[in-house]
């Protein structure tokens, strides 16, 4: 069968990011499945969680003090008669329902503030005396206390489905009872090293052989970004061998691909795909590492029956590009069909130890320590040998980002960092 040659569409990093973006916006969320609440940490919300009752439940007392009326305290210091102790959790029957002109009560933090009572006192600022209690600072009406309802209503939404679940989010679905929660499936994510140097870990590289390591890295971004990885067996750069794969890979909610997107003669990971009718979005951003990385959809084999279509990433094989490319490009999808809400990419910034020169034209993404303590964030790149070099880049806690248009970026002045 022959197949015209793939037509080379080489976007800026935006344009290639905004395309990912546009399709990650049309996946339809993924099945559901009810979890424990613990283990759904990290995994993506699949139902709204709602307040099942006024948060706080009543007016909470943000200090250990007293409860006290603030119109009581024109002068200071200020005497008040002692009517009772409020704890926190106390029984409603054993603690003062009401304070009257002239009356205080001692609370502790988290403890219902009684109707009358408008503010609390910190302790700091009081003495103790009996049956009373001098206040020696005043305060204004409203001051610690936090109004029954003020965090969230009875009944309002406190999480949004699509929500990736943290500590904050699992401790507030805690605070509504939920003992289990609703998630997304994981997507199954289908990884496919290909290059007829690779060898499988297991195995003993000849002279001229590697073992594929992209497969691992992608594994670990996989499984960070939400999905499941799915390890098809090395494919060699061979046509048909490759296509076979390429296909069993599509059955998956996703494909990566590694290696054979560049221009060498054995690089035929694009050929089969287009021999498979993939559409191609693009071939090529402007960034360094990773400028070959490819993003298309392909409807070959079994989905075609069923009319379905399955996206791929074809990421250059470089260790470093296919870590780049995969978080820079494939992450987005990957959290899309997840069923995650779209974030868009942040960068921190932090200042150059040393400088940096590079040939512009392409964004570059490179491997780099930020360190520093408290608000003196710096930045320095990891001396490399280029983005084969995996040595250098597990070194690096980030890529520190560099515009297209600089070619020079002096020590010392603010530069893009990207987490890693
Ligand atoms: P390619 O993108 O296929 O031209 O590969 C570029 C470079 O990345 C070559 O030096 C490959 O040996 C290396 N490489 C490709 N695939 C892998 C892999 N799965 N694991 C480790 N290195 C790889
Ligand atoms: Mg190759």
């Amino acid at each position: 069968m022959s197949v015209a040659p793939v037509q080379s569409t080489i976007l800026s990093f935006e344009d290639a990011r905004r395309v990912v973006e546009k399709h990650a916006a049309q996946i339809q969320p993924p099945a559901t499945e009810a979890v424990d609440l613990l283990s759904a940490a990290g995994r993506v919300l699949a139902e709204p969680i709602l307040a099942d009752r006024d948060f706080p439940p009543f007016p909470r007392s943000a200090r250990d003090g007293y409860a006290v009326r603030a119109a009581d305290l024109p002068q200071l210091p200020a005497r008040l008669n002692l009517v009772g102790e409020i704890r926190a959790g106390a029984n409603p029957e054993e603690i003062p329902t009401n304070i009257s002109p002239g009356q205080a009560a001692s609370i502790m933090t988290g403890a219902p503030v009684p109707d009358g009572a408008d503010c609390v006192v910190m302790v700091e600022y009081t003495k103790r005396q009996g049956d009373a209690v001098e206040i020696a600072s005043g305060i204004t009406a409203g001051a610690n206390i936090v109004p029954r309802g003020a965090e969230a209503r009875q009944g309002s939404r406190l999480l949004d489905r699509g929500r990736r679940l943290n500590d904050a989010a699992i401790a507030l679905a805690a605070s509504v009872g939920k003992s289990q929660l609703n998630v997304y499936a994981r997507p199954r994510v289908a990884i496919l090293a290909t290059g007829d140097e690779l060898v499988e870990i297991g195995a003993t590289p000849g002279p001229t052989q590697i073992r594929n390591s992209n497969s691992y890295s992608l594994a670990v971004q996989v499984r960070e970004a939400g999905g499941e990885p799915i390890l098809l067996p090395i494919a060699p750069d061979e046509r048909e061998a490759l296509s076979s794969l390429i296909e069993q890979g599509l059955q998956y909610d996703l494909l990566l691909i590694t290696g054979g997107v560049s221009v060498g003669r054995y690089d035929l990971v694009e050929k089969v795909l287009a021999e498979l009718q993939a559409k191609f979005f693009f071939t090529g951003a402007q960034i360094q590492p990773g400028r070959p990385v490819v993003f298309g959809v392909c409807g070959a084999g079994a989905l075609a029956r069923e009319g379905r279509q399955s996206y791929f990433f074809g990421l250059p094989g470089n260790p470093v590009s296919t870590m780049v490319t995969f978080e820079l490009f494939a992450r987005p999808m990957l959290e899309a069909l997840a069923g995650q809400s779209p974030r868009k990419l942040t960068f921190f910034h932090a200042r150059l130890k040393s400088e940096i020169r590079v040939k512009p034209g392409l964004r570059r993404f490179l491997p780099a320590v930020v360190s520093g303590e408290f608000e003196h964030a710096e930045v320095e790149r990891v001396a490399w040998q280029g983005s084969g070099d995996m040595a250098a880049t597990a070194l690096a806690n980030c890529y520190v980002v560099i515009p297209p248009d600089r070619e020079h970026i002096a020590a010392g002045e603010w530069a893009a960092v990207l987490l890693r």
